[in-house]
C-alpha cells in the first residue's frame, strides 16, 4: 500500500494521540507510505463530509483507518445536564420540571442515536468515494460495541480491538492478520481473529516534525493539553471498566527516558505546557513505582515547567511519590473514589483500601499540592444502600478536611453497564 488516511471521528476536542502513534509506527517501518491524519472534531458538523471527500481525493488512500473514541454521552461532565435531567424526571415534585426534563431527555436520546448514525455514515462515505480502499476501524468506543457496530459498517471493514499498530502495519504490508484481535463481516457473517500482538513500547519515540507534517490540524492543540502514553494495560478488575478488556491486564512500560523525551519535544517544538498521561492508570501498582519515579525525576532534571495529570490511584501514592508529583508539576486531579463504603468498593473489585486513599491525599497535602481534586462518586453500584451513601458523604468530608474544602469537588457519576464487563 502506498497511502494511508486516518480519520479521527468527532468527539470532544482531544488530541488524537492514538492516530499519531499509529502514523509514527508505520512511518518508522514503511517511510515510503504517504500518510495523513484528519481530525473531524475540529471541523463544524455541516462541513465534515466535505472535508472527508476533499481529503480522500487529495490523499487517494489505499487504507483508511477510523478511530472512534467516544460513544457515551450520558455523563455529567462539562456542563452535560443529562444526569440532572434524569433526577428531575424521576424525582422533581414540579410537573413543569418533569415535562422539561422529559423533553430534554428525548433530545439527548435523539442526539445520541444521530451521533452514532453520523459516524457510521462517514465510513459509508469513504466506501463510496474510495471503493478500492481497505477500511479499518478501532478506538475505545468501537472496541466496546464492536459486535453491534461491525454489522452496521460496510462489508469488509476490519474492526480492531485493543491496540492496532501491528494490525495496521500488516495491512500496509499486505500480510494476513493472523494473531491479531479483530472483527469483520464476510459474506454476511461476522468473523473474529483471536490473539493479540502487543506493540513493543521499548522504542516508541514519536518523530514530532513528521507528525506535524502529516497532521496539519495539530496547531489547534499546541496550547492545549497533549496526551502522552507511558504504559499500556491495567491489572485491576473493576466491575464496570473496559480498560482491561481493551488494553489487556499485563502492564507494558515505555522507557521513562522516551516518555520524557516525548514531553520535552512538544514543550520545545510546539510550546506545549499541559500534558495528560493517557495510561489507564499512571501508577498501576508498586511495580510501576520505578518508572513513575524516573519520569518525574527526569521532568524535574530537564527543568520542564509543565502541568501534568492523568488517572492516578491515590491509594498508591507514597510520601516520596507525592513530593515528586508536586515538584514535577502535577495539576488538578480526578480521584475515582467511587464510593465511601469499603464494602461497596470490594463488591466492585476495585482493589484498594479507603484508608490508603486518605493516606495518599495526606501525602499530597504534606508535599504542598495546591491543585483541585475532583472526587468521582458512582452512586448506583449494585450494593449501595442509604447507609453506604452516607459513608460516601463522610468520605468527601474526610478528603476535604485533608486537602481543603475549597479544592475538593465531589462529582456524581452513574455506572454505565457496558459489554465485556462484570456489570453486564
Ligand atoms: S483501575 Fe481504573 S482502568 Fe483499571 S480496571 Fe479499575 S477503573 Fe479500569
Amino acid at each position: 500500500m502506498k497511502s494511508l488516511l486516518y480519520i479521527f471521528l468527532p468527539c470532544k476536542q482531544i488530541y488524537p494521540v492514538g492516530c499519531t502513534y499509529l502514523a509514527d509506527y508505520v512511518h518508522k517501518r514503511r517511510p515510503e507510505v504517504r500518510q495523513r491524519i484528519l481530525d473531524l472534531s475540529q471541523i463544524p458538523p455541516g462541513e465534515r463530509s466535505k472535508a472527508i471527500r476533499e481529503t480522500a481525493e487529495n490523499v487517494r488512500p489505499d487504507l483508511v483507518c477510523f478511530s472512534w473514541r467516544d460513544i457515551q454521552i450520558f455523563s455529567p461532565h462539562e456542563g452535560d445536564a443529562s444526569l440532572e435531567q434524569a433526577f428531575n424526571f424521576y424525582y422533581s415534585p414540579n410537573p413543569f420540571k418533569k415535562l422539561a426534563a422529559s423533553l430534554s431527555g428525548l433530545k439527548s436520546l435523539y442526539q445520541y442515536y444521530a451521533g452514532i448514525r453520523t459516524n457510521l455514515a462517514h465510513v459509508w462515505l469513504i466506501r463510496k468515494i474510495c471503493p478500492d480502499a481497505r477500511i479499518m476501524i478501532g478506538g475505545g468506543a468501537f472496541g466496546a460495541f464492536a459486535e453491534q457496530l461491525i454489522e452496521k459498517l460496510p462489508e469488509g471493514t476490519i474492526g480492531i480491538l485493543g491496540e492496532g499498530e501491528e494490525a495496521v502495519l500488516k495491512m500496509v504490508e499486505g500480510r494476513p492478520l493472523d494473531g491479531e484481535r479483530f472483527i469483520a463481516r464476510e459474506n454476511g457473517k461476522t468473523i473474529t481473529g483471536a490473539g493479540q500482538s502487543y506493540t513493543k513500547l521499548d522504542d516508541l519515540a514519536v518523530d514530532l516534525p513528521y507528525i506535524a507534517s502529516v497532521f496539519p490540524q495539530h496547531t489547534a492543540y499546541r496550547d492545549d493539553c497533549i496526551g502522552v502514553q507511558s504504559k499500556r494495560g491495567c491489572p485491576y478488575d473493576c466491575a464496570f471498566c473496559l480498560y482491561p478488556y481493551l488494553e489487556g491486564k499485563s502492564v507494558r512500560y515505555r522507557p521513562a527516558a522516551l516518555v520524557v523525551q516525548d514531553i520535552a519535544q512538544h514543550y520545545r517544538q510546539w510550546g506545549t505546557r499541559r500534558f495528560w498521561f493517557t495510561d489507564a492508570q499512571f501508577i498501576t501498582g508498586k511495580a510501576a513505582y520505578p518508572q513513575c519515579t524516573e519520569i518525574m525525576e527526569r521532568i524535574i532534571a530537564e527543568r520542564l515547567e509543565i502541568e501534568w495529570s492523568g488517572y492516578i490511584r491515590t491509594s498508591l501514592i507514597t510520601s516520596e511519590l507525592a513530593t515528586l508529583m508536586v515538584r514535577s508539576g502535577v495539576g488538578d486531579l480526578e480521584v475515582a473514589i467511587t464510593s465511601g463504603s469499603q464494602e461497596v468498593l470490594n463488591s466492585l473489585h476495585m482493589g484498594f483500601m479507603l484508608d490508603r486513599l486518605y493516606d495518599g491525599c495526606r501525602y499530597l497535602a504534606e508535599a504542598g499540592f495546591r491543585g483541585k481534586v475532583i472526587l468521582n462518586y458512582s452512586l448506583n453500584a449494585p450494593d449501595e444502600t442509604e447507609a453506604t451513601l452516607r459513608d460516601s458523604i463522610e468520605s468527601y468530608k474526610r478528603v476535604a478536611a485533608i486537602l481543603g474544602e475549597d479544592r475538593v469537588f465531589p462529582m456524581m457519576f452513574f455506572l454505565g453497564i457496558q459489554p465485556h464487563t462484570d456489570l453486564e
